[in-house]
């Protein structure tokens, strides 16, 4: 555990979080500031920083981390409508928290995929 990780700190408990989904090795908790109906981020609670460091250290564990969106989105009843899975990944993305997160997005149309 890094302990000055924000995500590290909810993983631990020390920061509340909405939790909807708990396995061995992934979490999944509503953003707190959710850019669509549903927002909810999925993690490794093992730290890692962002997707790139978690697929060429734990390509096993980033699966994890797709399953458990896959699961998330399943339960939040996204499937049938669609959903989008986002990783920012460094600054041109504008990641804040630099613990990896799947953002799974979905309960409305999204949009373009980028702005412009
Ligand atoms: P990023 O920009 O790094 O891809 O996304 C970070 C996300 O974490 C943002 O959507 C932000 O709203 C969310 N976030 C930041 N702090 C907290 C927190 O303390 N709890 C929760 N649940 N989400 C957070
Ligand atoms: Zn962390």
């Amino acid at each position: 555990m890094d302990t000055d990780c924000l995500f590290c700190r909810i993983v631990a408990g020390e920061i509340p979080a909405t939790i909807v989904r708990e396995t061995a090795t992934t979490l999944a908790f509503r953003d707190i500031d959710p850019k669509a109906p549903t927002h909810v981020l999925v993690i490794p609670k093992e730290h890692y920083a962002d997707v790139a460091t978690l697929a060429q250290g734990d390509p096993g564990l980033a699966g994890e981390v797709l399953a458990a969106a896959a699961v998330v989105a399943e339960d939040e009843g996204l499937l049938a409508d669609g959903f989008r899975l986002m990783f920012n990944t460094g600054p041109n993305a504008g990641q804040e928290v630099f613990h990896v997160h799947a953002h799974v997005f979905g309960g409305a149309p999204l949009g373009p995929m980028l702005c412009r």
